[in-house]
């Protein structure tokens, strides 16, 4: 059994959602300074690094992270490579897949570099789902899509439709993947965000099992 950590790590090095609040790490007990233990405050927002969105980060009634279903949070899971795509992710990219029972969806692109080159600056240029991709996903039944920057919508985006459409249709977002070490393939997903009470989204530690053959 093999297990993919793609999960990025959490420091006050990594870039966060331009407006959103800063990371910062800070030891407020320290042996060091002869306290009687190592005690770390951590403060960042909760799209911060790897994350999942939960339908109230953009639908005033939606759900919270705590109410999502971990049925759809751990599963079988399909992760494909499109890594010549230079803007967004639409219908001509998909409709090439065959995504006949697929439930779980990861989006390896071009963007899982900007974690392994370790950009600190946000990169505005990622790889997005457009508004056709994310209706034809749903139109698939796909319960659980991932990508690996940040957002899964244009960075400039207005209406903000990709999210829209994926959270009022109770389909989970995981954002901020680093997908640079895994091919793509089948794969066991276990994405468990921290049970936070009444918040738009939390950090997750996602981890993929390949399921042998
Ligand atoms: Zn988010």
């Amino acid at each position: 059994m093999k297990l993919y950590d793609v999960s990025v790590l959490i420091s006050d090095e990594l870039p966060v959602w331009p407006g959103d609040p800063g990371i910062s790490v800070k030891r407020t007990s320290s042996l060091d300074r002869g306290d009687n233990a190592n005690v770390t405050q951590i403060n960042m927002g909760v799209h911060t690094g790897t994350h999942i969105d939960a339908p109230f980060h953009f639908e005033p009634d939606g759900k919270t992270i705590e109410q999502l279903p971990i049925e759809t949070l751990v599963g079988p899971c399909h992760v494909v490579e499109m890594l010549d795509v230079k803007e967004s992710i639409g219908l001509s990219e998909l409709e090439k897949l065959d995504l006949e029972g697929v439930v779980r969806i990861l989006f390896k692109t071009r963007n899982s570099q900007f974690w392994e080159r370790g950009e600190k600056q946000f990169q505005r240029d990622f790889v997005h789902i457009s508004e056709q991709g994310a209706k034809f996903l749903l139109e698939q039944d796909v319960k659980l899509v991932g990508i690996d920057y940040l957002s899964i919508e244009r960075f400039d985006s207005l209406d903000h439709a990709t999210h829209h459409l994926l959270l009022r249709n109770q389909v989970i977002i995981i954002e901020g993947l680093n997908l640079s070490g895994v091919a793509m393939g089948e794969y066991e997903l276990i994405a468990l965000p921290l049970k936070l009470k009444g918040t738009d989204g939390a950090p997750a530690r996602v981890v993929l099992k390949k399921i042998c053959p």
